[in-house]
């Protein structure tokens, strides 16, 4: 199997405000592998936040294609997520782009879709979530105008503003909401006395109000919280299940976070043993990595999955967004499709 990478940003449309800073872009490195024939696409995207850069997932795709040389079709998944994962610890959204370029390959080579690979449902159009990023409360009436066929908003809390924001989106739709703080409320007293101001005001959950390793004190939150509590920077990989499992009702999973979709579907088994809720949830990501990400769509509770909707220059189609729903079309592999002809590929030889 050969491995190839190219480097893009990601423009947003508007700024992207959150509690740790505001940006105009967001990296991303894809990934193309080839066997035979076939081609599967997959996506790395790297938030500042989360430690990885386009250099570290090159450095590590470098490392992985090595390898992949000794697989070619019908080759076990498993078997080689396994084997990459020992190659060095973290480096999860790299090993998600290969993750999700194995499955997208893998699905393309047998004629088909990746869900029913992972023995999964086939996902139905599904409402999905689209956020108003904060600092910009003047400019929420134009953004809710922008956004007026999607049936639910996510608001991002964690400033001074916030009662502010709520009530600037109240006085112009009754539309439910999902809100993420980001870590951003100073502790669990305050964080109670939000989540019970917001508690009449059609939220579905509050995404990550503390700090991320304020594990008791989100247990004393989530027990008391009349809204159900999710659990974002809290929980990258399934090896943090047992620990956030008591302290939260329910997880935002992400591929970019948990290494992609073979690691996925075994949180997503723990979770529904253990009765949280999930939200499936993207970073700023093109339709490659949203593609990838529908495929687990009818597991989930929710799905925010609004990624493509952010930015203006996707380099993918696959996926559609009508009536506020999220789609997958008849597909193969994962259904994105690459339609720009901007990407660079670079071998990537060790
Ligand atoms: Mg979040």
């Amino acid at each position: 199997m050969k491995l190839s990478y190219a480097s893009y940003s990601l423009q947003f449309k508007h700024p992207f405000g959150l509690a740790y800073g505001t940006r105009t872009t967001t990296e991303v490195v894809y990934v193309k592998l080839e066997s035979g024939d076939f081609t599967g696409y997959g996506e790395a995207a790297l938030p500042p936040y989360l430690n990885e850069t386009q250099t570290s997932v090159i450095a590590f795709l470098k490392k992985v294609s090595v390898l992949l040389k000794n697989y070619k079709l019908p080759f076990s998944i498993e078997e080689i997520i396994t084997a990459m994962d020992a190659i060095a610890p973290n480096n999860n959204a790299a090993k998600a782009c290969i993750d999700i370029a194995l499955h997208d390959l893998l699905g393309k080579a047998l004629n088909k879709p990746v869900y029913t690979l992972l023995g999964l449902t086939k996902p139905q159009p599904k409402n999905t979530s689209v956020t108003i990023s904060i600092g910009q409360l003047n400019l929420i009436p134009d953004k809710l105008k922008e956004i007026e066929e999607y049936k639910i908003l996510k608001v991002k809390l964690g400033n001074k503003e916030d009662k502010k924001i709520i009530e600037c989106i109240r006085e112009h739709t009754n539309k439910a909401l999902v809100i993420d703080v980001n870590q951003g409320w100073v502790d669990k007293y305050f964080a109670l006395d939000m989540i019970e101001w917001l508690s009449d005001k059609n939220v579905l959950f509050i995404e990550q109000p503390l700090a991320k390793d304020k594990y008791d004190d989100m247990a004393w939150l989530s027990e008391r919280s009349p809204i159900t509590t999710v659990a974002d920077e809290s929980m990258l990989r399934f090896s943090d299940m047992d620990k956030i499992s008591g302290c939260f009702k329910g997880i935002n999973l992400k591929l970019m976070k948990c290494t992609g979709l073979f690691e996925a579907v075994k949180i997503i088994n723990y979770a529904k043993q253990k009765g949280l809720n999930i939200n499936i949830g993207c970073m700023s990501e093109s339709s490659c990595g949203i593609a990838a990400a529908a495929q687990l769509m009818e597991s989930a509770d929710w799905i925010d999955l609004d990624g493509p909707l952010l930015i203006k220059n996707n380099p993918f189609t696959g996926i559609d967004f009508s009536e506020g729903k999220l789609q997958l079309n008849n597909i193969v592999g994962t259904g994105a499709t690459l339609s720009s002809k901007e990407l660079a590929f670079y071998e990537g030889k060790a």
